[in-house]
């Protein structure tokens, strides 16, 4: 995918799951000119494994590191839903809230976890964000009269998104060059120091490079790294 879209949406589950999978994607695009902006769907409050820290204390700390991520690579805003980590639902408040970030960002290009992977194991807010978020997009954003008070008291009117990636796919088939952004990408990881802790810098690095080379290689075009996604499009 060669073309930059001028604005993107990025529906994250937890603090740092954007950063991982297209944080390259996310700085090159803003680099070239695009309005990138997140969602924070879950306060990540659950993800550790150090005894003694409460919820509240660990979700106001990946919330931060989630706002200085997303500074460093020029994503313009980061809405945050504030769901308790783990219970995300596929229900109606949840679509309708992400039916509403569409229609305020109007992104030509929407970035979220895939939904439907077969045979790798996926936590299930990755899933449930994924699944919304396809929904969220078609039909509910698109046409009037779902969710219908959004237009008529938010004034938000329905959008056509064009096209969906979904990272963390088994069988990517879109991928983008994220050569000159590697460095960015590595340095907005490394805001997830909550996350991070247990793991050497280097080592991380290392790991971040290893998965994007791989991705360029089955990319196949010659670039140095790449991160990888499934297109799903829609019809505008
Ligand atoms: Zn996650």
């Amino acid at each position: 995918m060669d073309e930059t879209p001028q604005r993107v949406l990025v529906v994250t589950p937890h603090p740092d799951d954007a950063e991982v999978w297209c944080g390259g994607t996310v700085a090159r695009w803003a680099r070239l000119g695009a309005a990138v902006h997140y969602v924070l769907c879950t306060d990540g409050g659950r993800g550790t494994d150090r005894p003694g820290v409460t919820s509240q204390e660990l979700a106001a700390t990946r919330q931060q590191e989630q706002l200085e991520a997303a500074r460093l690579l020029g994503v313009k805003d980061v809405a945050m839903l504030r769901h308790p980590d783990g219970e995300l639902e596929d229900n109606a408040v949840f679509r309708k809230e992400l039916v509403r970030q569409v229609r305020l960002v109007r992104p030509g290009v929407v970035l979220c976890p895939e939904p439907y992977r077969r045979n790798l194991a996926w936590h299930r807010d990755h899933r449930i964000t994924g699944q919304v978020t396809l929904d969220a997009v078609f039909p509910y954003a698109r046409d009037h009269l779902h969710f219908a008070e959004l237009w008529r008291d938010e004034k938000l009117e329905p959008h056509k998104t064009a096209a969906i990636l979904f990272w963390g796919a088994e069988l990517p088939d879109t991928f983008i060059d994220i050569g000159g952004v590697m460095d960015q990408k590595l340095k907005a990881l490394r805001c997830h120091r909550s996350q991070m802790a247990h793991r050497p810098p280097t080592e991380l690095d290392a790991l971040v490079r290893d998965r994007a080379k791989e991705a360029a290689v089955t990319a196949g075009n010659g670039c140095q790294y790449a991160e990888a996604f499934r297109k799903v499009t829609f019809r505008t």
